[in-house]
């Protein structure tokens, strides 16, 4: 059955992805040139590197490998929030540019966060120079699981919820990031926050739910796909939000034999989308029209163009992009692997094999 394609000749300008992860050597190399094939041209990059990016230094020399690889994106740093992450650190941080937020990790819930923070009474002080000099507090919302208090990877996102308002009230003029809204809840929590709070929100929790990642670990990330109603709320939020949430993709690429588990290994956490970003959000607008979840007249220009790009880059307060790029509505699908030919592994993309928009830079 032909399949109505809401966006063919489309133009847009080029979309701001709030959150990536680009990793380091290899799979930097492999994963950072296909930025713009999902029609971004600006990222925001996590630092939760081995070892994580917790000075401006490495924050920097970072970017410059990112800008070595692809000179025409722009590259927007982070730092790992941990005692190493000063007031003095902050106001360096501001005067040599470059670096534009903080990220939060809860300890041992994601990937490489070990030495995350659970309990911020520590870092007011950190928050009020952030708070000063005009940084993002960018938080994964999450508090880590802990059986005798039922806290698990379901409820651990609903958990933290009063941790971001208490943030936003006494930090009223910092700006905050609730990253990766999975739940009803956190989009609920976002919209009553006070005028400094945003929520990101991926592409994949666009499509998926918790039964696509149990026992499916290319479909198995933190914070995991909860029920059918959160991510009708997500879809949702996405049109409705007035604003309030804009794309941070999350993508998270690791390779495959890290992903099916090779020997005892563990799954590790992550959907892969970088390739693709723009393109799954538009076609998950499209799943949402079908299903009657949408209405057409919500997709107007202000709100795609608004999620994709412009209400991020104004909560940051970057400049506009001059590029655009033209979707078609062809035959590409979405590759069925990218190759990592260095460590003989491949990374699988999200909806490989699924027919997506070409996107032709003008
Ligand atoms: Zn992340």
């Amino acid at each position: 059955m032909a399949e109505q394609r809401l966006f063919d000749n489309l133009t847009l300008p080029a979309s701001f992805d709030a959150h990536v992860h680009l990793r380091q050597s290899h799979l930097m190399r492999a994963v950072t040139p296909t930025i713009t094939s999902g029609g971004v041209d600006t990222v925001y990059v996590m630092p939760n590197l081995m070892p994580p990016i917790d000075t401006v230094e490495a924050a920097l020399n970072y970017k410059a490998q990112l800008q070595a690889i692809c000179p025409d994106v722009t590259f927007l740093m982070t730092l790992y929030l941990c005692d190493k992450i000063t007031p003095e650190v902050v106001r360096d941080a501001k005067a040599r540019g470059g670096v534009v937020g903080v990220k939060s990790y809860p300890a041992g819930v994601t990937t490489n966060s070990a030495a995350g923070v659970v309990d911020y009474a520590p870092f007011y002080p950190v928050f009020a120079e952030m708070e000063r000099q005009g940084l993002v507090l960018n938080l994964h919302g999450e508090v880590p699981s802990d059986r005798s208090n039922d806290v698990n990877v379901l409820n651990a996102e609903e958990k933290f919820l009063p941790t971001l308002a208490l943030l936003s009230e006494r930090f009223p003029n910092l700006k905050i990031v609730l990253e990766h809204c999975t739940t009803r809840k956190a989009v609920e929590a976002v919209m009553e926050a006070g005028e400094n709070v945003r929520g990101t929100i991926t592409a994949h929790h666009l499509w998926l739910v918790v039964d696509d990642w149990a026992g499916d670990g290319l479909h198995f990330c933190k914070p995991v796909a909860k029920t059918e109603g959160d991510k009708r709320a997500l879809v949702k939020a996405t049109v409705e939000g007035k604003g309030n949430f804009f794309l941070g993709t999350d993508s998270a690429p690791h390779l495959l034999g890290k992903k099916k588990g090779v020997g005892l290994d563990k799954c590790s956490a992550g959907v892969f989308t970088q390739p693709y970003a723009t393109q799954v959000v538009l076609e998950a607008w499209e799943e949402g029209v079908r299903t009657g979840l949408v209405e057409k007249e919500e997709l107007a220009e202000e709100v795609i163009e608004g999620f994709l790009g412009k209400w991020g880059r104004d909560f940051y307060g970057i400049e506009e992009s001059k590029k655009k790029f033209r979707l078609k509505a062809g035959q590409e699908r979405v590759a069925e692997s990218l190759a990592v030919e260095a460590e003989g592994d491949v990374i699988v993309p999200f909806r490989r094999g699924e027919q997506t928009y070409s996107i032709e830079w003008v």
